[in-house]
């Protein structure tokens, strides 16, 4: 591995954290291989094996593959199963970013879809977004806790571990990341898990899949609205199609409005070139209700922007 410059891969649809994690262990933003997604938003794994081949011919190292269990724009969740059997076969730490789906795998419902999750290396998972934990309250699944603290713990006179005393009971929860004094997350992570339950919180996500789907479903069948996205866990990607000839805009200015207006905060993101309104249901209160509010709060934000170009379904009555 001598003087081989290491490179990892994840696909182009992977949060930023992961590009900004490369800056940050020195390796640079370069190091990481955007792969091409297919159809669906999810790695395409031809690209990921050609990439490979290509880079180790090139004289690279590659070492890590990151796969999405939920990416933050549609939802998408990468083929884990295919990434967890390619990484083992190439030698690559295959790591997870599941920062609100890996949290899918307490509902049956939803747990199959993630499939290939419980091979990975480790797993990154927030408490503060599906799991209605307030921020911050991040988590890591690490699956040799050895190969952490080998990572992490530093061995300094001041800080020695003893048999007994204050200084017993190693490792430290500060041999198993880069903080030294760290706050007490786990405290509200271990209410969290105390008045939910892990079924209560699979629960949540069943019930906040269902509400996605049926925002889904309403959008289908309002014919100024378009659906851009799949809809696989929590996220619903769409827009108003019509009334203006800057959709972009229109649709920019919509969530603003909205989000003043304080009926909804969705939030925007562009799929396939195009600006959407992006709706991601993570509350536990959140209702069929709620999205009708929203829907019919869209609806006539964009009449009157438009002039009432923006015709509410044809034949029905207002969503609320
Ligand atoms: C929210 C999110 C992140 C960033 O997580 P924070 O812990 O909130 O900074 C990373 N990846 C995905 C897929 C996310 O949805």
């Amino acid at each position: 591995i001598q003087g081989r410059k290491l490179v990892g891969y994840a696909a182009e649809s992977a949060h930023g954290c992961v590009a900004r994690a490369f800056d940050m262990a020195g390796l640079g933003m370069q190091a990481l291989r955007r792969v091409p997604v297919d159809a669906a938003f999810k790695l395409d794994m031809a690209a990921l094996q050609r990439m490979v081949a290509q880079d180790r011919t090139a004289g690279f190292e590659p070492f890590l593959v990151v796969g999405t269990a939920g990416t933050v724009d549609t939802g998408a969740i990468d083929p884990l199963a295919d990434l967890a059997a390619f990484a083992r076969e190439q030698g690559l730490w295959f790591h997870v970013d599941g920062a609100f789906g890996a949290l899918a795998c307490l509902s049956p419902a939803h747990a199959p879809a993630l499939a290939g999750i419980e091979q990975a290396n480790s797993i990154a998972l927030d408490f503060h977004k599906w799991a209605q934990t307030p921020y911050d309250a991040g988590c890591v699944l690490v699956r040799e806790e050895g190969r952490q603290a080998a990572a992490f713990a530093q061995s300094l006179a001041y800080l020695s571990r003893e048999e007994r005393g204050v200084a017993a009971g190693a490792p430290w929860f500060c041999d198993l990341g880069p903080d030294l004094s760290r706050g007490f997350r786990a405290l509200k992570v271990w209410f969290t898990l105390a008045g939910f339950g892990t079924e209560g919180l699979g629960n949540v996500v069943a019930q906040c899949c269902d509400v996605a789907r049926y925002l889904a479903e309403r959008v289908k069948a309002t014919p100024s609205l378009e659906l851009l996205a799949p809809v696989t866990l929590n996220v619903v990607c769409f827009r108003v199609k019509e009334g203006a000839a800057d959709l972009d805009t229109l649709n920019a200015e919509l969530v603003k409005d909205l989000q003043e207006s304080g009926i909804a905060v969705p939030s925007t993101t562009i799929v396939q070139g195009k600006l959407a309104i992006r709706a991601a249901i993570v509350n536990h209160r959140t209702t069929q209700q709620d999205i009708d509010i929203m829907l019919h709060a869209v609806l006539e934000l964009a009449q009157k922007r438009t002039g009432a170009k923006v015709p509410y379904a044809q034949g029905q009555p207002l969503p609320v």
